[in-house]
């Protein structure tokens, strides 16, 4: 039998985030940004879910291939663009969209044959200061794009960089609206937080939108707001059982380091999840776990393979008990990954992508 820690994909809930996320921004197209391997869920294991969507936005070619391979035919779009000049014939052949962010990437257009012109997104940096023309030379960028035979129509995006934050998005918004205002085409922006929280904006413009997060079940303004108050649902639940028990004395301590000891007798169940699965090493004691759907607590150190959790709120807990790390427990229970995430010190974003190869997922 293969160690008891499983990643359950929920289906019915990407549906559910999905309608939500379509809801804050309701005259927008949403792409479902399903890079880094749908943030760790696996592309396979999300598609169905999230086939509602207008269009699927990643990085990776390898991905819009296997997009393809599922048979979805509509939109696909490259967010970095392409990063050498073969990428731009896989474009032609699977009829993906791409970014335009620098002046290499319309060099290599410019020297690309192909029989059907490429829809492109061209980039601004409105102040993220990582992919794209600054204002100041978007319109030259532009001008040079409308140029050229291998493009069929332009875009224009821009990413913001505080849309989960007190900055907000305004500023970058105006600029992007001052520097493209007489420009043609269909308007992108907006990540998770931007279209919950700024989307209906006045000021905000987007005809399509780019929500990743928020479709995975993770709030992009956590802890300001919850996954609850969001109305979201966990899509990845990480489930493992407990493996065995112990019961200690006061004084007795656990795992490496012995950094947690006992100052009452309690009983603690070893639970087969470990580092090497994904789970952040630097979960602290304390940090939120359910047994049985009950929540409770870590204990001492996450080791390689093996965490201790505190059985003392879980009395008929034994071997074998469902463990769930972050998600949904089989009783309904939830435990938002961005609590486990804060623990961490980092975000729900980091821990769904760190799932591990050794952990098998399961659609569900
Ligand atoms: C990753 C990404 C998004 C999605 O961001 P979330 O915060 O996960 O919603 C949107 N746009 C671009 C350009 C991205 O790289």
């Amino acid at each position: 039998m293969p160690r008891p820690i499983q990643a359950f994909v929920h289906a019915d809930a990407l549906r559910h985030n999905l309608a939500r996320v379509r809801a804050a921004a309701p005259d927008a197209r949403v792409w479902a940004v399903v890079k880094a391997n749908a943030y760790g869920h696996g592309i396979e294991n999300v598609f169905e879910g999230l086939r509602a969507a207008d269009g699927f936005a990643l990085l990776d070619l390898d991905e819009a291939q296997r997009i393809r391979s599922l048979g979805w035919r509509g939109p696909v779009l490259l967010l970095e663009g392409v990063f050498e000049m073969r990428d731009l014939e896989l474009c032609s052949r699977l009829d993906l969209w791409h970014t335009v962010h620098c002046d290499e990437q319309i060099d290599m257009l410019s020297r690309h044959k192909t029989q059907v012109p490429h829809r492109v997104f061209l980039k601004m940096n409105s102040g993220m200061n990582r992919l794209g023309f600054t204002p100041l030379r978007f319109r030259s960028a532009w001008t040079r794009l409308n140029q050229l035979p291998q493009v069929e129509e332009i875009s224009l995006v821009t990413h913001f960089s505080d849309a989960d934050g007190a900055k907000g998005v305004a500023e970058q918004m105006a600029l992007f609206n001052q520097a493209t205002e007489d420009l043609p085409g269909e308007r992108s922006t907006c990540n998770s937080a931007g279209v919950l929280r700024h989307a209906a904006d006045v000021g905000v413009v987007a005809d399509w939108v780019r929500p990743g997060i928020a479709l995975y079940g993770s709030a992009p303004d956590f802890p300001e707001r919850t996954i609850a108050q969001w109305d979201l649902q966990p899509t990845m639940s990480l489930r493992s059982r407990v493996i065995a028990t112990q019961d200690l004395q006061v004084g007795d301590t656990v795992g490496y380091g012995s950094t947690f000891k006992a100052e009452a007798p309690l009983r603690l169940g070893v639970v087969a999840c470990g580092y090497a699965d994904g789970y952040p090493r630097h979960c602290p004691t304390g940090t939120p776990v359910l047994v049985d759907g009950v929540r409770t607590r870590t204990l001492g150190r996450v080791s390689m393979d093996m965490i201790a959790v505190d059985l003392t709120p879980c009395d008929q807990a034994s071997f074998g008990s469902e463990v769930t790390l972050w998600g949904k427990a089989t009783n309904g229970t939830v435990l938002p990954i961005d609590e486990v995430a804060q623990a961490a010190g980092t975000v729900g974003y980091e821990l769904m992508c760190a799932v591990s190869g050794r952990v098998g997922f399961t659609q569900d």
